[in-house]
């Protein structure tokens, strides 16, 4: 099962794909927090990218597409994979259909989430992550920035871009940049659309519903 996760920041893409990942057996391959993990490591890449992040703006294709390329290189990725905010740009779109090509990986199915801007505002404001997991957590569960993860024990965080502010600048790069990648994937991609407003639960069922599994 070969699986692009589309749609906004803070729409629930990564809590899925974190699920369906075990579910199914097979990668959960997130950009962000591969960046996240290289800028808690202090690597090169973590340098370059950390100030890209906090001001809500993307990190060069050039990176982006190498950091991928590596990913579905691994032997894990031939059972499957889901791709978790790449792409994210037309150019990353297009190296991946070479990728995916090159590498003798037959169909892929992109699952477009969507979720208005305002809810998203009000998710990615309540937002908790766990800094050793990257579990996902929300105030609205009884829990604040610095309590234990209930489920690993690591400290609870908000993650710098979760601020207001730059949340509205993430979604504005997602409307004029991500978004119309949509179009390049209705011409030739199987595409499963999904409202992502419902509970955590009943979008899991909706996806393997469209899926069929
Ligand atoms: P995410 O956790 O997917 O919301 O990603 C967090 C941040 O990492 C984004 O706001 C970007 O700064 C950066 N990032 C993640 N994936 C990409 C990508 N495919 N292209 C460019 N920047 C990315």
């Amino acid at each position: 099962m070969r699986l692009i996760f589309f749609g906004p920041p803070g729409v629930g893409k990564g809590t899925q794909a974190r699920i369906l990942s075990e579910e199914f057996g097979i990668p959960h391959i997130s950009t962000g927090d591969m960046l996240r993990s290289a800028v808690t490591r202090g690597t090169e890449l973590g340098r370059k990218a950390k100030t890209i992040m906090e001001s809500g703006g993307l990190v060069p294709d050039d990176v982006m597409i190498g950091i991928v390329r590596e990913e579905l290189s691994s032997p894990e990725a031939r059972k499957g994979f889901i791709l978790d905010g790449f792409p994210r740009t037309l150019p990353q779109a297009e190296a991946l259909t070479r990728l995916l090509q090159e590498m003798g990986f037959g169909g892929y199915t992109v699952v477009n989430f969507d979720v208005d801007d305002e809810e998203i505002v009000r998710r990615l404001g309540s937002r908790l992550v766990c800094e050793k997991e990257g579990s996902i957590l929300n105030t609205e569960d009884g829990v604040v920035a610095g309590d234990p993860c209930p489920r690993c024990g690591g400290r609870l965080i908000q993650r710098d871009d979760d601020k207001e502010e730059t949340i509205r600048k993430r979604l504005g790069v997602y409307h004029s940049t991500t978004k119309p990648l949509i179009d390049y994937y209705r011409k030739g991609a199987a595409i499963v659309d999904l409202d992502g407003m419902g509970s955590v639960d009943i979008v899991r069922r909706e996806i393997k519903l469209l899926l069929g599994k």
